[in-house]
């Protein structure tokens, strides 16, 4: 018998299999997705490895093949079928094989099992006095007090005896020994969820949630596995239907996985489910030690729990019986894993669906332009929630144009409107959210009369203004100088924006002097539970007004907030990115669904130098199909994003001059295969930030429609790269559809 394994190095040169001889007193014992330790290179070091699979014939000259040492008995075995989807990683993401292998195990480690146990006291009344008076009388205290506590209460577990009566582990085994008591373990589970009763759930689902559901169970009951997206606004109930669905697939002896972003996944979230399911639902979060989420991978694993809650690793929860994926909040970025390999949660679930007969609900208010092109193509189903299931109207969304205010004479950063309208709700004890975005800010230029943004003639994304007063595009490397008057208004208020939260809250302060005010960003949460603290604080109704950053418009209720104030639109508009408008309609219509979540209406308002632009308007109208139809057609003619496929390549190094030269080889090798000019090939560019912690950045973009003739590229590349010792000192990663800036 011989193991095909894949050693645990992460060098791209050893990246491939091995064959190593399974030793007669292993067979039988190793399987698929376990961890050995084997003889590796000319020296025989001892080196971990994953087995991915067996032969019976031998591939290389059987005699100078090893065998296997042993097993490592401290590591959890990787189930086959994730084996198989790693392999699947590792081909669509790049990265090596065991980069993937250790992305499907997110607990790689065992751990100690927690073990109860009971100390049940063998002597009747009699002989236990008889006892108790000899160990009295030979002076054994331990015993003696182990003994008149059980004669009280005949069996007791024992880590009271162990810490109640300061007894060592020692003293209680000799009492076994002598057959005194008798102690039985049982192995129990660290379990993050405390037990709470289960209580059927008494909504009347509405007409929109009725067929969302029964659509998804007529499938699900005749055997139809797909892929629905659930595009349902704030409020609409999409989580009872995602539980509704769940049910119906527990319901046909199935598991489910809940994926939902970590930082959404909040305490009532996680009681919704456990109230619907009882003990047969787990989480998994950063929170839990590690004891914890060994413990809730081998329930996963045993079959104990139906239902799996947690962010994207819990994609990975060893169920064996898998009929459901949900991921709920799917246009998130951090579905998107930002190391090696840079796997997407959604293609990902798709693919272990597939691979294990489980069907795929995604869910937004504001999905990706990606997955709703999929489900316009007819590759997903669309179910759509337009109404909010209390019946509760949506917020009233205003938008201000800064121009205006400029012309009026107002400099402040608190348009008129605004002013008026917290002056108003302070005056209601209502509460208010200032909300400043500067997610994917990178340092764009635009003029502060007319709203003119310097953009890339080419790539038609904002361009980023540098120190040496240059403007530059970091898809194409396109340069301008920095203007010093607007170009199509000439008048000189045309620079960077300048505005940070501390800014603000000194405006704030200073403009409603009465008004008592919290300020959540990185500053003010560095210390841990910083964030809950402000937020409770905020719940509590502790402050009026609470500005801050992206950090506060997810996942969190407050019914008292009935303003919410976007100061400037623009800062997430124009990052360097070609989903900024994207971000930036959803990030405006979840802080949106900030403001009357209870039974006061809300109001929005939106401060902007582009109230024409049409992320804003379709954000304002709170309409995703009007946005969509906007973005999809920029897109098509961009050739970003689902209109064609791209794939960036990262590259970063310590020696700079090594790092141009690798970088330029790269791109003339890619021109070399691309003879028929089947893909457009851009850069090498700098990224908006050229060097982090003294290692230089730079970047390829590669376009084509096809995905999989992405993925050729990316593997004649990776085959290039591997055999040139140019390379060596360069780190190089594939990111497919980057989300997030690099
Ligand atoms: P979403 O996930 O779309 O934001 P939720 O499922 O959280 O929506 O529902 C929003 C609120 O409406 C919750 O308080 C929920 O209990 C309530 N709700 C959901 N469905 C119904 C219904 N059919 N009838 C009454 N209330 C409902
Ligand atoms: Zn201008
Ligand atoms: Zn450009």
């Amino acid at each position: 018998m011989y193991a095909d394994i894949i050693i645990d190095l992460i060098h791209e040169n050893v990246d491939r299999v091995f064959q190593y001889i399974v030793p007669s007193q292993l067979e039988g014992k190793v399987k698929e997705g376990m961890e050995v330790l084997v003889p590796f290179g000319a020296g025989n070091k001892r080196k971990k490895g994953y087995i991915i699979g067996f032969s019976e014939k031998c591939n290389y000259d059987s005699s100078k093949m090893k065998e296997i040492y042993e097993i490592s008995d401290k590591a959890v075995q990787i189930e086959g079928r994730l084996v198989l989807l790693a392999g699947w990683i590792k081909e669509n993401y790049g990265g090596t094989m065991i980069q993937a292998l250790k992305t499907v195990l997110p607990v790689k480690q065992k751990r100690r099992e927690k073990i109860s146990r009971t100390i049940r006291l063998l002597l009747n009344e009699d002989e236990a006095r008889k006892k108790l008076e000899e160990f009295l009388h030979r002076n054994m205290k331990a015993r003696a007090r182990v003994l008149a506590e059980l004669m009280d209460n005949k069996e007791l577990p024992e880590t009271l005896i162990i810490k109640k009566l300061n007894i060592t582990r020692n003293v209680i085994k000799t009492l076994e020994e002598q057959r005194i008591v008798s102690v039985e373990s049982e192995r129990v589970y660290r379990n993050p969820i405390q037990h709470t009763q289960r209580t059927a759930s008494i909504v009347t689902y509405t007409q929109e949630q009725q067929n969302a559901i029964t659509q998804f169970k007529e499938d699900y009951c005749s055997g139809i596995r797909k892929t629905y997206l659930i595009h349902g606004i704030t409020g609409s109930g999409k989580t009872e239907v995602y539980m509704e669905m769940i049910e119906e697939v527990v319901r046909e002896g199935k598991q489910a996985i809940f994926l939902i972003p970590e930082i959404a996944l909040t305490y009532q979230t996680v009681m919704r489910f456990y109230r619907r399911f009882g003990d047969r639902v787990s989480i998994m979060n950063s929170r839990l030690s590690e004891g914890e989420k060994y413990d809730q991978m081998i329930r996963a694993k045993n079959g104990e729990i139906d239902v799996m809650i947690g962010p994207r690793s819990a994609l990975f929860t060893p169920f064996a019986r898998l009929g459901l994926i949900v991921i709920d909040e799917e246009h998130e970025a951090t579905y998107k894993s930002e190391q090696i390999p840079r796997y997407h949660a959604r293609e990902t679930a798709r693919r272990r669906a597939e691979m294990e007969g489980a069907s795929v609900v995604l869910g937004s208010a504001t999905p990706s332009v990606d997955s709703y092109y999929k489900a316009l193509h007819g590759e997903y189903t669309l179910l759509e929630l337009k109404r909010r299931a209390t019946g509760q109207e949506l917020p009233q969304m205003y938008t201000v144009d800064l121009r205006e205010e400029l012309k009026k004479g107002n400099r402040s950063i608190i348009s008129d409107r605004l002013k008026t309208l917290i002056e108003e709700r302070l005056e209601k004890k209502e509460q208010i959210i200032l909300f400043i975005n500067r997610r994917g800010y990178a340092g764009f230029v635009s003029c502060r009369s007319c709203g003119y943004v310097a953009k890339c003639p080419h790539c038609d994304v904002a361009l980023s203004s540098h120190k040496n007063d240059k403007l530059v595009c970091h898809y194409c490397g396109y340069e301008e100088s920095m203007q010093t008057s607007c170009p199509k208004c000439k008048s000189r208020h045309i620079g960077g924006f300048k505005a940070g939260t501390q800014q603000i809250e000194e405006i704030v302060e200073k403009e409603f002097p009465t008004a008592k005010v919290l300020r959540m960003d990185m500053d003010t949460t560095k210390e841990k539970g910083g964030h809950a603290k402000i937020l409770s604080a905020f719940a509590n109704e502790e402050a009026d007004i609470l500005i801050g950053t992206q950090m506060i418009v997810k996942g969190h209720d407050f019914p008292n907030v009935t303003l919410v104030g976007i100061l400037a639109a623009d800062l997430s508009l124009y990052a360097n990115d070609y989903r900024a408008g994207e971000r930036t309609f959803q990030l405006l219509t979840q802080a949106g669904g900030r403001a009357g979540r209870a039974e006061k209406k809300g109001e929005v308002v939106i401060q902007t130098y582009s109230p024409e632009h049409y992320c804003i308007q379709t954000a304002a109208q709170q309409s995703y199909e009007a946005f969509y139809q906007a973005e999809i057609n920029y897109r098509e003619l961009m050739g970003y994003p689902p209109a064609e496929q791209l794939l960036a390549i990262y590259m970063t190094s310590r020696d700079e001059q090594l790092l141009e030269r690798g970088a330029f080889f790269l791109k003339e090798y890619a021109e070399r295969v691309n003879k028929r000019k089947e893909y457009q090939i851009i850069g090498p560019v700098s990224p908006y930030i050229e060097k982090i912690n003294d290692v230089y950045r730079k970047l390829i973009y590669i376009k084509q429609e096809r995905y999989d003739m992405l993925i050729d590229m990316k593997d004649f590349l990776e085959k290039y790269i591997e055999m040139n010792s140019g390379f060596q000192k360069i780190k190089i990663q594939f990111d497919f559809n980057p989300v997030n800036v690099f």
